[in-house]
């Protein structure tokens, strides 16, 4: 297949999802989502935001493969652009990937959020060729319009049930003991993959993943923790 035949049907592939995505296909409820069941399964859900990070998020995708578990990566469009190939890396590997805005702009005010979810979920579908049914809006500030938005674009939004502060330079053992404060079935866990602030992210993994099996916890991710 010639090149500019590849690019074409490429292009009219693309299209296709893309109007599967946020027409046909779209699951989104226009629910505001802070945890799965709390009742019963021992499931819990690590998520990782603002990623994806030219090195920090590669290694934390190694501590995940080693322990065989999938997260889900709630990814800054932006970012995506740049680093496209640790989206493709995510993906490959069987994490969901979620959409985390395209500038991480806060939507205060009630914010107009379609094109920052619509453009991100373009990027995420260009690149893993699976629709994102999930948006986390930037530190957790949305309006009830920024619901109907994301519905529009065939997503709910997802907040977290236990907030692990590592963006607050946390260190390891008040990251580990936060978990171990607030975890119940069912919850949704907050890390960030992209900070500005030397996070002990990685490190905190290492030891707050063993602690998790030992209890009995098992790792899906945040859509299958709502199934
Ligand atoms: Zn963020």
């Amino acid at each position: 297949m010639n090149k500019i035949r590849y690019k074409a049907v490429l292009s009219l592939a693309l299209s296709v999802v893309f109007f599967l995505c946020f027409s046909l296909n779209s699951t989104a409820t226009g629910k505001v989502i802070h945890s799965g069941s709390q009742v019963g399964e021992k499931r819990v859900a690590l998520t990782f935001d603002d990623g994806p990070h030219p090195k920090k998020t590669d290694v934390i995708l190694d501590i995940l493969r080693e322990y065989n578990i999938k997260a889900t990566f709630f990814v800054i469009g932006m970012n995506a652009e740049k680093y496209p190939w640790i989206v493709v890396r995510e993906a490959a590997e069987g994490h969901e990937i979620g959409n985390h805005t395209y500038s991480h702009r806060r939507l205060t005010d009630c914010t107009d959020a379609t094109e920052e979810f619509r453009k991100t979920s373009d990027i995420i579908v260009s690149l893993t060729g699976r629709c994102p049914t999930l948006i986390r809006p930037p530190e957790g500030a949305f309006c009830e319009k920024n619901v109907e938005e994301a519905k529009n674009c065939g997503s709910d939004i997802v907040l977290w049930t236990v907030d692990t502060r590592d963006w607050a330079k946390a260190g390891v053992e008040s990251i580990l003991e936060n978990v171990k404060k607030n975890v119940c079935d069912g919850s949704i866990i907050l890390f960030h993959d992209f900070t500005t602030n030397g996070a002990h992210t990685a490190e905190a993994l290492k030891k707050i993943i063993p602690y998790l099996l030992e209890e009995g916890y098992e790792f899906v991710s945040v859509s299958q923790l709502l199934m």
